[in-house]
């Protein structure tokens, strides 16, 4: 019987390829999307080209009732979840004297509070299996903060204190859970950057080169496997040694 590992936020960006690695190495994918669209199909595609089972699964993550459903759906089709990746997120970037009360409460409400409604839903499955994965995509930004960004950074810094409390209320069940902090990663997220300050970026970063999704997807494969049994509660980065 195959692992499952449920993706949120996976039509594109690193969630897609997150999904495309594991569905290489043999999982099942349930992937969450919150709007339907052509990357939707595009992905299921590719994904059960692999030759694993691939479900689609809507919601919000943001709302609690969402993610109790798609939770279910996935339960109800799989049996189990072994491996979760909490990956959806937004930016909504400002200085904080521009921000407004809703730009701060939606990112915190979709990367913070929709990793717990996510996390909530699948813990009590992964405690009945005494085993499971549960991997959180933060930034290195909830690390060394970053100025523009004082929702994103809380929400991302919020995930990074979520993840090591959580690791030791489930560690004795054999639940290991971590996040990673990826730098600047090649995505829709990051298109909206003109092509200069790109370079500029890449000329500051330790590697000289932006990230690719696959970069990310690579560590996240790790923790979620085999080779990954003695590290929980761990924040990883995936940066090209931007923060150190
Ligand atoms: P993208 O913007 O390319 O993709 C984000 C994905 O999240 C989309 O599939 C989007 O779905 C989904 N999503 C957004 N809000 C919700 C929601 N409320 N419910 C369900 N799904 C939702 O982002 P990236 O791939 O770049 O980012 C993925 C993760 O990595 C995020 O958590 C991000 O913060 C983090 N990250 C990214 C970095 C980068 O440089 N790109 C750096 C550090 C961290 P929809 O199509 O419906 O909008």
């Amino acid at each position: 019987m195959n692992k499952t590992a449920l993706i949120t936020g996976a039509t594109r960006g690193i969630g897609k390829q997150i999904a495309l690695t594991l569905a290489q190495n043999g999982y099942d994918i349930a992937i969450n999307y919150r709007t339907e669209n052509d990357a939707l199909k595009e992905t299921k595609k590719q994904i059960e080209e692999k030759g694993v089972k691939c479900l689609t699964v809507q919601g919000d993550v943001s709302n609690f009732e969402d993610c109790e459903k798609f939770v279910k759906e996935i339960i109800e089709e799989y049996g189990k979840i072994d491996v979760l990746v909490n990956n959806a997120g937004i930016t909504k970037d400002t200085l904080l004297m521009r921000m407004k009360k809703e730009d701060f409460e939606d990112v915190i409400d979709t990367n913070l509070v929709g990793t717990f409604n996510v996390t909530k839903n699948v813990i009590s499955h992964m405690m009945k299996a005494r085993s499971g994965r549960i991997i959180n995509i933060s930034s290195v930004v909830g690390v060394a903060g970053n100025a523009g960004q004082t929702n994103y950074s809380a929400s991302k810094a919020g995930i990074i204190g979520f993840t090591k409390s959580l690791a030791k209320e489930v560690a004795s069940r054999g639940i290991l859970v971590n996040a990673v902090a990826p730098g600047f990663i090649e995505t829709g997220m990051t298109d909206v950057l003109k092509e200069e300050i790109k370079e500029e970026i890449a000329k500051s970063i330790p590697l000289k080169r932006i990230g690719t999704t696959q970069d990310v997807a690579n560590l996240v494969k790790f923790l979620a496997g085999e080779d990954s049994t003695y590290i929980t509660g761990q924040v990883i980065n995936v940066d090209g040694g931007m923060i150190m």
